[in-house]
C-alpha cells in the first residue's frame, strides 16, 4: 500500500522545512510506503532549491516544478495526474492542514466504509471578520444554486482512494474549482472537523480580491442559475413595461397629454440600460469560460522534476 501526499507550494521556503520535518515524523509512525510530491508552482524564492535539497537526502521526496505560477488548482491537478499511490492526499505546505490528522484519516479509509476523508474547519480564528462573513455567504449561495454540494469551512486537505483520484483527473476542465469538483464526483466522504490553525511561516497568497474572484469562478463553474436570473429579470421587466405602456395609453386617452415625466423617463432608461449591461456581463462570464475551455490549453507546464514519467504538459 502506498500513500501519495500532494503539496502545492508557492513561495514556501520558510514553511517547507517545518512541514517536511513534521510530516516525516508522522509518516514514520505509519510504516507504509509513501511519497511526498511537492509541486513548485513557479515560486520566486528558494522553494525549488529547498525541495532539491530535501530530495537529495530523502528518496520519498519528489518534486515537480512548473515553468511559471499556474495557481494552486493547477498544482493540485498536476499532483493528481502524477501521484501513483493507492491513497492520495492534498496538503498545504504551511501546516494549516495538520499532518497529525493523517493516521486517523488513513484508518477511516482502511475500515472500508468511506472513499475519502475530508477536513473542515469549525472555526475561523485568526481570520478577518469580513472575510469570514463573505465566506459563509458564499457557501450558502453556491449550495443553493448548484449541485456541487460544497461544505462550509471545507479545506482542500483530504485523503482519498485511487478511484476518486481517477474521477478527478477525468474532470479535465480548465476552470478548476476543487471544492466543487470533490462534491460533484460524489463518493462516500467522511468529514473530520478541526480547529483552525494559523500558518507557521510566510504569508497567505490569497488577497481578499483574489478570493472574491475565486468565489465567483466557483459559482460560474458549477451553476447556471445566474443565467436564469438574467433571463427571468429580463422577462419580468418586459412584463412591467407592457403594463406601464397600457397605463400611459389609457391615461393619454382619458386625460390628454400633459408634458411631464422627463426625469422619470431618464430614470427608466438608465435602469433598463443597467439591467441589460448586468445581464450581458453575466453572459460574458460564461462565454469567457467557454472560450477558455474550447482553447484546451494545458493546465500546467513542467519545467523540471526528479520523478520518472512525469506528464510534462497536461
Ligand atoms: N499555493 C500555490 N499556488 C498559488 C498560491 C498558493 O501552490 O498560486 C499553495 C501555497 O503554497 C499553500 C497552499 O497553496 O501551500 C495554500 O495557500 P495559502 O496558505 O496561501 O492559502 P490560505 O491557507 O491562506 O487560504
Ligand atoms: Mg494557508
Amino acid at each position: 500500500m502506498k500513500l501519495s501526499l500532494i503539496v502545492p507550494c508557492y513561495n514556501e521556503e520558510a514553511a517547507l522545512p517545518i512541514f517536511y520535518r513534521e510530516v516525516t515524523k508522522v509518516m514514520a509512525t505509519l510504516s507504509c510506503e509513501y511519497e511526498l510530491l511537492f509541486i513548485n508552482d513557479g515560486s520566486r524564492d528558494g522553494t525549488l532549491s529547498c525541495m532539491k535539497e530535501l530530495a537529495r537526502t530523502d528518496k520519498h521526496v519528489k518534486y515537480i516544478s512548473f515553468s511559471r505560477n499556474f495557481g494552486k488548482e493547477a498544482g493540485m491537478y498536476a499532483g493528481f495526474c502524477n501521484a501513483d499511490g493507492d491513497y492520495v492526499a492534498v496538503m498545504d505546505a504551511d501546516m494549516q492542514d495538520p499532518p497529525a490528522l493523517l493516521p486517523q484519516m488513513l484508518e477511516i479509509l482502511q475500515n472500508g466504509e468511506y472513499d475519502s476523508v475530508a477536513t473542515r474547519r469549525v472555526s475561523r480564528v485568526g481570520e478577518p471578520v469580513i472575510r469570514s462573513w463573505f465566506a459563509r455567504k458564499f457557501y450558502q449561495i453556491i449550495n443553493k444554486i448548484s449541485d456541487a454540494d460544497v461544505v462550509d469551512g471545507a479545506r482542500d486537505f483530504r485523503l482519498m482512494k485511487r478511484e476518486m483520484v481517477e474521477a478527478i483527473v477525468a474532470m479535465a476542465e480548465q476552470n478548476r474549482f476543487s471544492k466543487g469538483i470533490f462534491g460533484w464526483i460524489g463518493f462516500r466522504t467522511c468529514w473530520l472537523p478541526y480547529e483552525n490553525v494559523e500558518r507557521v511561516a510566510g504569508e497567505t497568497k490569497w488577497s481578499f480580491w483574489k478570493l472574491f474572484k475565486y468565489a465567483i469562478d466557483g459559482i460560474v463553474n458549477f451553476s447556471q442559475v445566474p443565467l436564469s436570473i438574467a433571463s427571468w429579470s429580463g422577462l419580468l421587466l418586459t412584463g412591467c413595461s407592457v403594463l406601464a405602456l397600457l397605463f400611459i395609453v389609457i391615461r393619454r386617452l382619458a386625460y390628454g397629454d400633459p408634458v411631464a415625466g422627463w426625469a422619470s423617463t431618464i430614470c427608466v432608461i438608465i435602469f433598463i440600460g443597467g439591467v441589460q449591461l448586468a445581464a450581458l456581463g453575466i453572459m460574458g462570464q460564461y462565454i469567457a469560460k467557454t472560450y477558455l475551455e474550447v482553447k484546451k490549453r494545458p493546465h500546467y507546464i513542467v519545467a523540471e522534476s526528479n520523478r520518472e514519467n512525469v506528464e510534462r504538459i497536461r
